[in-house]
């Protein structure tokens, strides 16, 4: 595969200290990287959401304690890295703006989103320039770049979306001469700015996105996605120790994984890829030696169950109604109460008097939903309950695998299944407190 066009992003565990920048950029510079996108410090988005959470609601001597916190902990980086004292006053202004963000918020009692995407912009504006420094250490042509020129997004604040011909357009003006003579550039993950250059967020754990998407408009050959763990599993390690790195996995296996439980990639990081047939690579920056994850259009093997995902506190909502009978409109009334309170449903069912949707978590869940949708049907409420995915290309179409499946699981109870909406994947419901185990005997049947 040609590598001419690396993009690598790099998490905030690959971030975390000197040493593991330092580390990151090394082997940034020893895979060839064109543009690297970085995430805040380990977690320092946490630690400014907790500093304004406090600057609300307490004093300034309170909260000020956190900021002291993120402070001392940049600056030991800065001491650590033997900094430039351009790359010094860049951190210690950006450092103070968090503060003096923060004293407003706490004087005025009062943050927006869009002051809180600008606080936020802070952890990764900081990283990136500690990142491009460590890319000059290692003997590269490193820029520090503000993504905020090419990354446009709308103005929903904490969970903009990207334009992206904007994005497109804006690349080929500020990246493309810069890439051309050389350099590499250094850049923030998880940050966007609007048309009139408000600064925005994508929404936790957006850097991934951030990277395909600049990969998109640079036409990047690769993506490198870094983090702590080699690459993506058949199943999470934690519930199942026999869980082992895959090698290979489509677009579309991995976009269903991400969107059923895995944790490594965020679900939206593979649009883009996909979009423009990139291949993505998921890998350890702590252990880069080990064999990572190609995420691809294709794969050499197709195995019938490639991984399984778990997601747990779901809850099922169950509407029956018998005026639902030969009639029509009715599943159009339902999905307009969710679309009037801003839900996103995930698994529907339906029989000729009822409809089953499952919801991903129970803090979304509001009074106000169960009362407009008992106004429609009679609506039961099950809790407790994990979605478990089995994903793989073949899965629609190999006969046989439901009865697999279900006898593999016996004594346990199924309490609704998706099958063939999606070519790739098969799901059901099960009681939380066998979630575990029916994960784990799965895996033991399939993988
Ligand atoms: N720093 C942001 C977060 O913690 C974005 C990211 O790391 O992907 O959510
Ligand atoms: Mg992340």
């Amino acid at each position: 595969m040609s590598k001419n066009r690396v993009l690598s992003k790099f998490g905030g565990s690959s971030m975390a200290d000197a040493i593991a920048i330092r580390r990151s950029a090394a082997l940034a510079k020893k895979q060839g990287s064109v543009v690297v996108v970085v995430s805040a410090t380990h977690g320092t988005t946490n630690q400014i959401i907790a500093l304004i959470d406090l600057a609300l609601k307490s004093s300034w001597e309170e909260a000020e304690k956190h900021y002291q916190e993120i402070k001392i902990k940049h600056l030991h980086i800065i001491e650590d890295m033997k900094s430039s004292q351009e790359m010094k006053t860049t951190v210690l202004s950006l450092l103070q703006e968090m503060e003096t963000i923060a004293k407003g918020v706490n004087l005025l009692k009062d943050c927006s989103l869009k002051a809180m995407d600008t606080v936020l912009s802070l952890g990764e504006r900081i990283s990136s320039a500690f990142m491009t420094d460590a890319m000059n250490e290692v003997g590269t042509k490193a820029v520090y770049f503000d993504i905020r020129k090419v990354l446009k997004t709308n103005d929903q604040f904490g969970q903009a979306l990207p334009n992206i011909q904007d994005t497109k357009t804006a690349a080929d003006m500020h990246m493309k001469s810069l890439l051309e003579n050389g350099n590499v550039l250094v850049t923030q993950g998880f940050i966007g700015a609007t048309e009139e250059g408000l600064t925005t967020t994508l929404g936790r754990g957006g850097s991934d996105y951030s990277a395909a998407l600049i990969a998109e408009a640079i036409d990047a050959d690769v993506i490198e996605i870094w983090t702590d763990v080699a690459g993506v599993a058949t199943t999470d390690p934690r519930i199942c120790e026999n869980a082992k790195p895959i090698d290979e996995i489509t677009y579309q296996e991995a976009a269903e994984l991400a969107t059923f439980g895995a944790k490594v990639l965020h679900p939206t990081t593979l649009w883009p890829a996909m979009r423009k047939n990139i291949p993505v690579f998921v890998g350890s920056s702590i252990n880069s030696e080990e064999r990572g994850t190609w995420i691809q259009k294709t794969t050499k093997e197709n195995p019938l169950v490639r991984a399984l995902a778990i997601r747990e506190n779901q809850i099922l909502l169950t509407l029956t109604t018998p005026r639902m009978l030969n009639t029509h409109g009715f599943l159009f009334q339902v999905f307009k109460v969710f679309n009037d309170h801003k839900l996103s449903v995930d698994l529907v069912t339906t029989s000729e008097i009822s409809v089953s949707i499952t919801i991903n978590s129970p803090s979304i869940l509001s009074k106000s939903l169960v009362r407009d949708l008992g106004e429609i049907a009679e609506v039961r409420l099950d809790e407790n309950l994990s979605l478990i995915s089995l994903v793989g290309s073949q899965i629609s179409a190999t006969p046989g695998l439901a009865k697999k499946v279900f006898s593999a699981l016996e004594d346990i109870n199924i309490r609704m299944i998706c099958l063939g909406a999606s070519s790739s994947n098969i799901c059901f419901l099960v009681d939380t407190k066998e979630g575990r185990e029916a994960v784990k005997r799965l895996h033991a049947q399939f993988i």
